[in-house]
């Protein structure tokens, strides 16, 4: 049998436009998740934090010690969980939703299905083999990730605030504007979405089994090169997208 790598390889013909289509997809939803965090954070200081940390430690401390910085971790959670997050939110759900489609969309034309654009109109039925991700998923979906993404921020921000040499609350919130976790959570995000709206085609279509695909370059992970070795699988017992961030991984009908 022909390994998955290989077979990819035949196929780009066809998965040529569907790996393109999928960066552009994430481009576009981190542009968009990006700039409603920027716009969340802005006004957004972190002055309560780190007096509820000085409280909490005082200043004796070594710096670099773990309970400092998770005490400092412990004091910007509780200042991100308490904001709304609101835009966040919002493009988290339109993100997941899209990438949900375009995934639909993109399986659909590999099981041989008519061309379906990735943002034309769709029929709204909530079945198996849907193009569209339930509201309930996609909210949960973004509250999921938001979690993810604050609990991430927070220990970092928490790290530079207890390393801090001068400045603490600088240090801390040069953290929260730059959203490194929250880029990664968003990403994973939208691959899981693609993911289920890949599955969703592939089971509206009949198909039984699907082969996990990597890139097949040298810059495939471990895990997802075992991923693809293990294949094929039955489509509700595959392993699901992504293995990792920034995973640019698919999954191929068998
Ligand atoms: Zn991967």
């Amino acid at each position: 049998m022909r390994d998955a790598t290989l077979q990819l390889r035949s196929l780009m013909g066809a998965w040529r436009p569907v790996y393109a289509r999928r960066l552009a997809l994430h481009a576009t939803a981190e542009a968009v998740v990006m700039a409603a965090w920027r716009a969340d954070v802005r006004r957004l200081d972190l002055a309560s934090a780190v007096t509820a940390w000085r409280a909490a430690v005082g200043e004796a401390a070594e710096p670099q010690d773990v309970h400092r910085q998770q005490s400092a971790a412990g004091a910007a959670l509780a200042v991100l969980t308490a904001r709304p997050w609101r835009r966040t939110r919002g493009a988290l759900v339109l993100a997941a939703r899209r990438a949900h489609r375009a995934g639909w969309a993109a399986g659909h034309r590999l099981t041989g299905g008519s061309h379906v654009d990735d943002d034309g109109p769709l029929p709204g039925q909530l079945v198996l083999g849907a193009p569209e991700m339930s509201d309930d998923t996609a909210d949960a979906t973004a509250a999921a990730t938001l979690a993810a993404a604050l609990g991430a921020t927070a220990w970092r921000s928490g790290r530079a605030m207890a390393d801090s040499a001068d400045d603490p609350q600088r240090d801390a919130e040069e953290v929260l504007d730059a959203g490194l976790d929250m880029a990664l959570a968003a990403d994973v995000a939208v691959s899981a979405a693609y993911g289920a709206g890949l599955l969703s085609a592939y089971l509206g279509a009949g198909a039984g089994s699907v082969l996990w695909l990597t890139a097949g370059d040298g810059r495939v992970c471990e895990r997802c090169a075992s991923a693809e070795a293990g294949g094929p699988y039955n489509l509700l017992a595959s392993p699901r997208l992504p293995q990792h961030p920034r995973c640019r991984c698919v999954l191929a009908p068998a």
